[in-house]
């Protein structure tokens, strides 16, 4: 490969030839960082980005009194789901269409941009008419044909690895949507599985600095899916900080006991401010620290 970067001295060795096929996410010394723009919300640039919201979208009061919550706590970004991969098929499955027209709503009301996930490409469409950002879930990691159609749907795509998928595969999925014709792509570390059963996945943090150091593209964090309970969220969102994250997607609910889907992840409105003010002082270390190691994402290196 010609288009090695500088920063592979630094880099485990195996790192670079296990990712550099995926050329169009790996990062090379001609592109070495790309950001994601929505309006005036730019993703993996300075800022650190927070996206919050119900775990499904249920009803025109809950969405909207969690919106205009997050937004004034400094999300930027509303999350809730349409269209519902339930692990269970007894489940709420979502709204589908008017949990896009709630949606619809309350970015009308709050400035909020909008991401919402699509779990089959017959729903790609409809759905980027509604939404600012495309979510691809765990489960639909390795589902091409959605990968192929939101490579074609003119919308920035969040991708969340696949729960069992390794970096590799993770990539091999970006580079998928980008061949098909979208550029505009942010992982997203939201837990993985393990043996350990105490949390309902395994935040794997390093995937953060391994990924930053060798993709190009934005990286976020999901503490709630990673967590699966709400006491762990902000420690876990402290974390995604430390490591570099450029932001979180993180559940928030009016009444957490009463939600359809997630309600033992999701932090109530006073949680979710709270959290947020408590990242300051380390979103302001981070960032000071920056300025003295540029090479920071450069990570695992020399031993
Ligand atoms: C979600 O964001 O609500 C969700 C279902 O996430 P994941 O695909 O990571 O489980
Ligand atoms: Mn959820």
């Amino acid at each position: 490969m010609t288009r090695i970067n500088k920063m592979t001295a630094l880099m485990n060795p195996k790192w670079n030839g296990q990712f550099s096929c995926f050329d169009l996410v790996a990062k090379t010394d001609a592109c070495t960082r790309s950001t994601v723009q929505i309006r005036d919300i730019e993703i993996g640039g300075s800022d650190f980005i927070v996206m919050a919201g119900p775990c499904a979208v249920e009803s025109e009061s809950q969405l909207l009194q969690t919106a205009e919550a997050v937004a004034k706590a400094g999300a930027r970004i509303l999350r809730g789901g349409a269209y519902k991969p339930r692990s269970s098929p007894y489940a709420f499955q979502g709204l589908g269409v008017e949990g896009l027209k709630l949606l619809h709503k309350a970015r009308e009301a709050t400035g909020l941009a909008i991401v919402t996930e699509a779990m089959s490409e017959e729903d790609v469409e409809l759905i980027a008419e509604y939404a600012d950002i495309m979510q691809v879930g765990t489960r639909s990691m390795e589902n091409y044909a959605l990968l192929e159609a939101l490579g074609k749907c003119g919308r920035p795509v969040l991708l969340k690895r696949g729960m069992t998928a390794t970096l590799e595969e993770l990539l091999r999925s970006a580079q998928v949507i980008a061949m098909a014709g979208n550029s505009q792509i942010i992982l997203c570390e939201r837990g993985i599985r393990t043996f350990e059963t105490a949390t309902r996945n395994t935040l794997d943090i390093a995937a953060v600095p391994v990924l930053k150091a060798v993709s190009h593209l934005p990286v976020i964090v999901d503490p709630s899916h990673a967590a699966g309970v709400r006491s762990l969220v902000p420690v876990l969102s402290r974390a995604a900080v430390a490591v570099g994250a450029d932001g979180l997607i993180v559940e928030v609910h009016p009444s957490p006991d009463q939600a359809m889907s997630d309600g033992n992840q999701s932090l109530t409105f006073g949680q979710f401010r709270r959290m947020m003010i408590d990242l300051q002082p380390y979103l302001d270390i981070e960032h000071d620290a920056r300025q003295f190691r540029p090479q920071l994402l450069a990570v695992g290196g020399a031993d």
